[in-house]
């Protein structure tokens, strides 16, 4: 009977009062329940033995608290560890830990493949089958902290989360945004807006929306400085070209004051990396409160694009710095278990439905 079931994974607090109101209960309950499924890691009703064991009944009768499941499990030599998930049948998606001495990364996906068709990004060569579901996003957290140990404190091992796997979360709004909620809440996985980073490759209309609905820190996928060369990277930037973009990113950073936007910068030997553009790309950042990651391009099976020489990404960093940009270099994490930006491919088998995908991005990009 598991269909008629509600799933309280990923339900926003409002939307968890609503629920338990809905069984006659008082509000309050809402904030007990996600304390249990948030910070203990408990999906199991029995087990919240501050509930009445009349509610923990009536509880399993009409709802689950429904993670996805794993279907592989790798770690990197230098401590990555990277799930798949199965969504669907022939489906999966991957989620990516990134321990750090100072705190733990999650990279999360928020789309089944991705309909963007990035020429350098392997997601764009599996295609799109669909977007996730709220629990789906909410339950990549959830299961990485539950893998990785909740602590008995109820400290979660997940610091930071960045929407950066598979997926442009921006075309998948209306589902993205209650996990963000879930991930900001106290009673969720409580982490603050710096701590939530959401990366996109430049829906314009729709970062308006995210900075009136749920302003967490902005990543974008800028990669080059002109509109000609970006066209071809990403091709969503004849839709939105750079001017647009910049003028959206701006805006968005005002709003919260002292707030940067990242611009990631993947770095394509001979094609995006030469001084000239970092000197065309320190035009656009100078004085705005923006800052460039430099990520060294990870290379995948049939790309035509090599990663630029160390010396050239040095050079290119130098150039941002003497024009008063900010500039780091990524580095990068879990390649031997090609864990890296970029190289999450998961298992989009179904890929017919790529023209439902490119209709879900119109309708996702209309303001
Ligand atoms: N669709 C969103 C989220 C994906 S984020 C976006 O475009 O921002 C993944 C980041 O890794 C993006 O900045 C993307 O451009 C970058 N990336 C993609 N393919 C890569 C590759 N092969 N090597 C390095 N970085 C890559």
């Amino acid at each position: 009977m598991t269909a008629d079931r509600i799933n309280l994974l990923g339900l926003p607090r409002p939307e968890m009062e609503r629920f338990f109101s809905g069984l006659g209960q008082k509000p309050f309950r809402a904030r007990q329940i996600m304390q249990w499924i948030y910070r203990q890691g408990v999906d199991d009703f029995e087990r919240m033995t501050d509930l009445s064991k009349s509610l923990r009944q009536q509880l399993a009768e009409v709802a689950e608290i429904r993670v996805p499941g794993i279907v592989a499990a790798q770690s990197s030599a230098d401590g990555t560890r990277k799930w798949m998930l199965g969504m669907g049948e022939t489906q999966g998606i991957e989620t990516v830990y990134i321990p750090e001495p100072a705190r733990g990364t999650l990279c999360i996906s928020s789309q089944v493949g991705c309909v963007l068709d990035c020429s350098f990004c392997s997601t764009a060569q599996q295609g799109f089958n669909r977007n996730l579901g709220t629990a789906e996003i909410v339950g990549q957290v959830w299961l990485a902290n539950r893998e990785l140990g909740y602590s008995p404190d109820g400290n979660r091992i997940v610091t930071n989360v960045v929407l950066m796997g598979m997926g442009e979360p921006l075309a998948n709004y209306r589902n993205v945004i209650p996990a963000l909620q879930v991930f900001l809440d106290d009673f969720g996985f409580g982490l603050s807006r710096r701590r939530v980073t959401l990366s996109t490759s430049g829906i314009v209309p729709m970062i308006e929306k995210l900075g009136e609905d749920c302003n967490v820190a902005l990543a974008v996928s800028l990669h080059a400085p002109d509109n000609a060369l970006r066209n071809e990277l990403v091709p969503i930037n004849r839709r939105y070209p750079i001017e647009e973009l910049l003028d959206a990113c701006w805006r968005y950073a005002s709003e919260v004051y002292g707030r940067f936007i990242t611009f990631e910068y993947v770095m394509l030997d001979g094609v995006n990396d030469q001084p000239s553009h970092a000197a065309a790309l320190a035009a656009l950042l100078k004085h705005r409160p923006g800052k460039v990651n430099l990520i060294p391009f990870n290379p995948f099976p049939g790309t035509r694009y090599r990663r630029s020489p160390v010396a050239a990404i040095e050079r290119f960093r130098e150039i941002l710095l003497r024009n008063r940009v900010r500039a780091t270099i990524r580095k990068t994490r879990g390649e031997d278990i090609d864990a890296a930006c970029g190289q999450l491919a998961g298992r989009v088998n179904d890929r017919t439905r790529i023209r439902l995908g490119k209709k879900l991005v119109q309708v996702a990009v209309r303001p």
